[in-house]
């Protein structure tokens, strides 16, 4: 990522909501962080942690009811997302801002051709005809490696393969060269030796072709390592740490990171040896705890973590953490 390179999105207090029953489930609850131009910005974290409903969010995309966004704002090239009216933001989908989701079969839709979904995509959002909407979507197919691609356009989805179907779901979402991509577990439905494939794939084309900044929600800390510049790291529906991605591996500081990156798999360590994990799993939604979220697996919890729920401090200039082990390192006095 370029030193001088601008804010591309901005999410400000994000908090996003579901109704249970007479309950509120708060999913996202107060998320704060900048994606810039052309960065590969990791959104990790376990199930639950909050990661994909912000994906979500950012498109407009929460089912409602029960979801709502309670309040915050995501401001894409300095406009207001949440502002905008609904015809507005259908135009934004796919075509600024695009989004590969987990598993490519739900996507798709089953009735129609690959062809004519992809083709629908270049009239919709660049008003093309028919035959030049055709060519365009070969030629997509070709880069993302389909063989064939004239003849495979008249196939369903049913007649790809899982990895295929991704392939198209990525040809699908660049197809208008947006300026973010959100990809939500890309590679997670795929056999291993796909799942490489399909990554190093969307990075070519990112760096090649399109220059996207893309957002990466994956659990899988081994994919962040490979692709992305900066993480941030969610548990409870909040952000706990902000790091460059080199600064994360080699000095993790949030509790919860560090048991993440201890329960890596790695070359060093014998065969025999158990993978470390961090104890309890993560609560139910409505029980989490008081005080910091994770308080109730943290091996270096204290008294006033119980009770007091840290804020997130700036302890050098691209780094931030949610803990309280760090309230003497706070870096300035303006942090979220
Ligand atoms: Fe652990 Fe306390 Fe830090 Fe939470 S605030 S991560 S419980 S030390």
């Amino acid at each position: 990522m370029e030193s001088n390179a601008k804010k591309l999105l901005e999410i400000q207090s994000l908090r996003t909501y579901f109704r249970v029953e007479d309950r509120i489930a708060k999913a996202v609850d107060g998320v704060d962080f900048d994606i810039y131009e052309g960065e590969t910005l990791g959104l990790v974290g376990e199930s639950g942690s909050g990661k994909s409903v912000t994906g979500l969010s950012i498109l407009r995309l929460i089912p409602n009811p029960p979801g709502f966004i309670k309040e915050g704002n995501i401001l894409f090239h300095g406009k207001n997302l949440l502002d905008l009216p609904y015809s507005e933001m259908r135009k934004i989908r796919g075509k600024e801002i695009s989004m590969i989701f987990q598993e490519p079969m739900t996507s798709l839709n089953p009735v129609f051709s690959i062809g004519y979904q992809l083709m629908e995509v270049f009239k919709f959002h660049q008003n093309m005809e028919k035959e030049e909407a055709f060519e365009r979507s070969v030629e997509m197919l070709e880069l993302v490696g389909i063989p064939d691609p004239r003849k495979r356009m008249n196939d369903y989805p049913h007649q790809y393969s899982g990895g295929m179907r991704q392939r198209v779901m990525i040809a699908m979402a660049l197809s208008c060269k947006p300026s973010l991509l959100i990809a939500d577990e890309p590679t997670t439905a795929l056999d291993v030796t796909i799942q490489a494939q399909v990554l190093d794939l969307m990075m070519k084309i990112k760096k090649e072709k399109v220059n996207a900044a893309i957002l990466l929600i994956t659990h899988d800390l081994g994919v962040v390592a490979e692709t992305c510049h900066r993480v941030v790291v969610m548990y409870g529906g909040k952000i706990q740490e902000i790091a460059p991605v080199h600064d994360l591996f080699h000095d993790p500081k949030h509790p919860y990171t560090i048991g993440l990156l201890k329960s890596l798999p790695r070359p060093d360590r014998a065969r025999q040896d158990r993978l470390p994990t961090i104890p309890g799993m993560v609560p139910e939604i409505f029980h989490f705890p008081k005080g910091c979220k994770f308080c109730n697996r943290c091996d270096f919890k204290m008294e006033k973590c119980e009770t007091i729920e840290p804020e997130l401090l700036e302890v050098s200039p691209d780094r931030k953490v949610r803990c309280h082990l760090f309230e003497g390192q706070k870096h300035g006095t303006d942090a979220k």
